[in-house]
């Protein structure tokens, strides 16, 4: 089976700060990928990569077996792809970020219909109607009219989930989507993903709720300092003894 993500020896340099340090990662398709480590450890910037809103500096990243940004030659160089067939890969990848930014401007359902209607170039209607199948998936179809002040953290949340969802990507990457909320309101964006998970969806969770990574991860990857020290599934991983840093940092989460 060709993985849903497959990263080889990705390194990531900000001028002389290597933030990544040779990842090596397998995505399987249909299952969650739950990435943990501490603060300043490297994870946005792995997601980022994968979204390609970062470039990675050495290594490559193959989205359902297609190079990402850019093919490496067997003798190691890299060469940029043309653009389209950057966006063509780029268009399987929606991510949700830990700040939601919708547009204050628009309702619910425009923020979902948007880049259907920019970026799809659908008609107004079936955005819509799109749209709407989306915000009934994250339980918001009775708040399709409302502005994002008139909603909660955690409806805004979904909101951004159904927002990514309606460009139909075929993996979903989730950074720290549930940190900026109020504890009251983690749990209904975690059973949202939990939904999403279900139904079978690719997903990698960049999240310090230990609990639905053990619960709903099938593979964890620990970051620490720019490299994968662990990974394994939530068994292997949080199986005792563990590994010393894992252990460090857990106790600073839990
Ligand atoms: P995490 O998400 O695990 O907290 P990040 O990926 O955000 O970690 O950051 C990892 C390291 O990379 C940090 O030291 C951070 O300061 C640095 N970093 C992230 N983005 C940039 C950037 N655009 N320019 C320079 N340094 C960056
Ligand atoms: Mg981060």
């Amino acid at each position: 089976m060709i993985a849903a993500v497959s990263v080889t020896g990705l390194v990531k340099r900000f001028g002389q700060a290597e933030v990544l340090r040779g990842i090596d990662l397998e995505v399987p398709a249909g299952r969650v990928t739950c990435l943990i480590g501490p603060s300043g450890s490297g994870k946005s910037t792995l997601l980022r990569c994968l979204a390609f809103l970062e470039e990675a500096t050495e290594g490559a990243i193959l989205i359902g077996g297609e190079p990402l940004g850019f093919a490496v030659t067997p003798d190691g160089r890299r060469t940029r792809l043309p653009s389209g067939r950057i966006r063509a890969v780029r268009s399987q990848i929606g991510m949700v970020f830990q700040h939601f930014n919708l547009w204050p401007h628009m309702t619910a359902l425009g923020n979902v219909s948007e880049a259907l209607k920019t970026v799809r170039r659908l008609g107004r209607s079936e955005a819509d109607d799109r749209a709407m199948a989306q915000l009934r998936k994250v339980g918001l179809q009775n708040r399709a009219n409302l502005y994002p002040s008139q909603l909660s953290g955690g409806q805004q949340q979904r909101v951004a989930i159904a927002r990514a969802l309606a460009l139909e990507p075929k993996i979903m990457l989730f950074d720290e989507p549930t940190s900026s909320l109020d504890p009251e309101l983690t749990g209904e964006v975690l059973n949202v993903m939990r939904a999403l998970a279900a139904d079978g969806m690719t997903m990698v969770v960049v999240s310090h709720e230990i609990g639905f990574a053990a619960s709903v991860g099938h593979q964890i990857a620990f970051l620490d300092h720019g490299q994968l020290l662990l990974r394994g599934t939530p068994q292997e991983v949080f199986r005792k003894p563990r590994h010393a840093r894992l252990d460090q940092f857990l106790d600073t989460y839990l």
